[in-house]
């Protein structure tokens, strides 16, 4: 019998990361489900139980190195091995730099940063023995444009997307593939706080900070479909991206087409 593909998605007990991981399992990969939020392993199972897939769960923190690496462990036993890893995690800060707490700084750049390293540096031993990995990092239209008050996220960002470069480039004799989706708004839990956040920074109502700032940027007026995020991760899990490497994919809404 063949087995089936499987997918590693950091951050997936929520948002973003929860939607790829049906989309996933719904073109029938196994997942291993990660996330902070303390129903991990009850949403783990009704996954796999909606779409019949094997799923885990591993509430590793991604500012943990060693946690990483044990879930990369579990994943690849149980799995028989990881095809796709998805670098989702991700936390988010809004303040002037003059009063950017220096431990939300350290948070965001290792959550959004440093654990993508981690996670690749786990898989990668694996995804180069069986000569096919595909990883796919979930950056922003923050990691290849700014906004003012989100320093550590955009440098984070930014970081990312330098650093997709650099392992499509590494990947490339191993048929491991790295590529990026950099989405505009999508209305998750992260956005839903960053509403609130902003609406104090900038002194407008949360209905003002929706018009006029977060979908003010975007040429279509429309927060990003989660369905469309997981078909384009899907297309960079598939063997029709292997030629395709090193890329960030804007999905938002022509914003950074300005
Ligand atoms: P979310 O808050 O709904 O989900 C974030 C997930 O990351 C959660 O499961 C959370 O538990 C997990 N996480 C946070 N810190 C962690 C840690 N230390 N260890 C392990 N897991 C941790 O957010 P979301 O909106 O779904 O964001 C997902 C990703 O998409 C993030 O990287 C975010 O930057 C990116 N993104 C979001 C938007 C948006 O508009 N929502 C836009 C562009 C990019």
């Amino acid at each position: 019998m063949s087995r089936n593909k499987s997918a590693i998605i950091t951050g997936s007990t929520s948002g973003i990361g929860l939607g790829l991981a049906k989309v996933f399992a719904k073109a029938g990969y196994n997942i291993m489900f990660n996330g902070l939020e303390s129903n991990g392993a009850e949403i783990a199972a009704q996954v796999a139980e909606e779409f019949g897939v094997k799923t885990r769960f591993a509430g590793a923190n991604m500012l943990k190195p060693e946690e990483i690496q044990a879930m990369v462990k579990e994943a690849e036993e149980a799995f028989d091995g990881i095809d796709v890893l998805i670098n989702n995690a991700g936390v988010q800060f809004v303040a002037p730099i003059d009063e950017f707490p220096e431990d939300r700084w350290n948070l965001i750049i290792g959550v959004n940063l440093n654990s993508v390293f981690h996670t690749t540096k786990a898989v990668w031993p694996g995804m180069k023995a069986r000569q096919f990995g595909r990883i796919i990092n979930i950056t922003s239209a923050h990691g290849i444009r700014a906004s003012e008050y989100k320093s550590a996220y955009v440098a984070a960002k930014h970081g990312v997307t330098g650093l997709t470069k650099v392992l499509g480039l590494e990947g490339a004799p191993f048929n491991i593939t790295c590529n990026a989706i950099a989405p505009g708004y999508v209305k998750t839990p992260l956005v839903e706080g960053q509403i609130a956040d902003q609406a104090k920074a900038h002194k407008l109502s949360e209905q003002e900070v929706v018009e006029k700032i977060m979908l003010y940027k975007q040429a279509i007026k429309r927060f990003i479909n989660l369905e469309s995020l997981g078909q384009a991760a899907l297309f960079f899990a598939s063997e029709y991206s292997s030629e395709t490497t090193g890329i960030t994919l804007p999905m938002d809404g022509g914003w950074s087409s300005q």
